[in-house]
């Protein structure tokens, strides 16, 4: 391959990093660059009502401005009890500007009177992947769990704070309390990212 570089659509340098991880246990030699990297482009408006929708979008994008092969993702937390959303609402759930403090105070508000039992959620991230030659694949990961009635921890992002992943059920541990490896292990980017990597290798390797 002449340029061994590929493009993640995004702005977030532990997205880039992590990306870079999983990456290098496929396909060594292979850089993972973000966008604080590359000259700026218009990047669209997430309005898809699916996280793969969404993810596609931003990969098309990238390929279009970069001409390299690009990945880029979507996430959210899916609630039970409010049939499924924030979900693609999650980062601007509150209303602007973007906090996740108050994300998260909405939330425990809307689930006050939920029961323990029925405090279902997942998160789920998709992560798709488009190539030069215009051909593209999404894959989806998920982290199953719960969400607390107080917030809890310091380490993670988001909706770290108020969500038990099924692993630590018994601990009741937030995810905003698992060391950055566990987390990857367990998290829903990690496990689409896994899954992706080989796929991603086997493209570039021109299989
Ligand atoms: P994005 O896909 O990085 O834009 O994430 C969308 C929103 O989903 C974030 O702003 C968070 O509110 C939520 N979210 C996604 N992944 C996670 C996670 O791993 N932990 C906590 N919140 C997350």
């Amino acid at each position: 391959m002449a340029d061994p570089r590929i493009f993640l659509a995004s702005h977030n340098a532990k997205k880039v990093e992590e990306m870079q991880r999983i990456i290098a246990e496929h396909l060594p030699g292979i850089e993972v660059v973000g966008a604080d990297a590359m000259p700026a482009y218009a990047e669209p408006v997430e309005d898809q009502p699916t996280f793969a929708g969404n993810a596609l979008l931003k990969a098309r994008a990238g390929l279009a401005a970069t001409g390299l092969p690009t990945v880029a993702d979507d996430s959210g937390l899916c609630v039970d009890a409010l049939n499924g959303m924030p979900g693609v609402l999650s980062a601007r759930w509150s209303g602007p500007p973007k906090s996740d403090d108050r994300n998260n105070e909405l939330l425990l508000a809307q689930l006050s009177d939920v029961p323990d039992h029925r405090r279902g959620a997942h998160f789920t991230c998709a992560v798709a992947l488009c190539l030069p030659d215009q051909s593209q694949d999404v894959v989806e990961g998920r982290m199953y769990g719960r969400i607390t009635r107080a917030p809890r921890g310091s380490g993670g992002f988001g909706y770290d704070v108020v969500f038990v992943a099924e692993e630590h059920d018994d601990s009741g541990i937030t995810t905003a309390e698992l060391d950055p490896e566990e987390k990857d292990r367990l998290s829903h980017r990690g496990r689409a990212l896994r899954e992706l990597a080989p796929r991603l290798a086997r493209r570039l390797g021109g299989e």
